[in-house]
């Protein structure tokens, strides 16, 4: 837990978000700036800056299991969706709180940009 960590603040409910689902671990919210029709945030409550800084791996357990019933709440598990982590500068990483996102509801291309 950081004091001024923007998703941090959003785990604590000091700064709104439209949160989607929530676990004993994780939370899930929407991206303030959504790059496809469903763009869902999954967030450990416990603050770990990246994944480079990840020690205890039973988290991303937690952040995908909560993913995959936002992707289900979603109704985009048949379609598909895609679920990706930045890491640092090359990973265009621009929060510095590990993060999910879960992106769907349009069809993605690849390779990425
Ligand atoms: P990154 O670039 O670090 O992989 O992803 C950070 C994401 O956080 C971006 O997609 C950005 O739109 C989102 N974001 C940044 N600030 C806020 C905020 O205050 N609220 C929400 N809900 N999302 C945010
Ligand atoms: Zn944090």
């Amino acid at each position: 837990m950081t004091a001024d960590c923007l998703f941090c603040r959003i785990a604590r409910k000091e700064i709104p978000a439209t949160i989607v689902a929530e676990s004993e671990f994780c939370l899930a919210f929407r991206d303030i700036k959504a790059q496809a029709p469903v763009h869902v945030l999954v967030v450990p409550r416990e603050h770990v800056g990246s994944l480079n800084e990840l020690k205890d791996r039973a988290i991303l357990g937690h952040m995908f299991s909560l993913a995959a019933q936002v992707v289900h709440a979603e109704g985009m598990s048949e379609r598909g969706y895609r679920a990706v982590i930045n890491t640092n500068d090359d990973g265009g990483q621009t929060v510095f709180h590990l993060h999910l996102h879960v992106l769907g509801g349009r069809r993605m291309s690849w390779p990425p940009g």
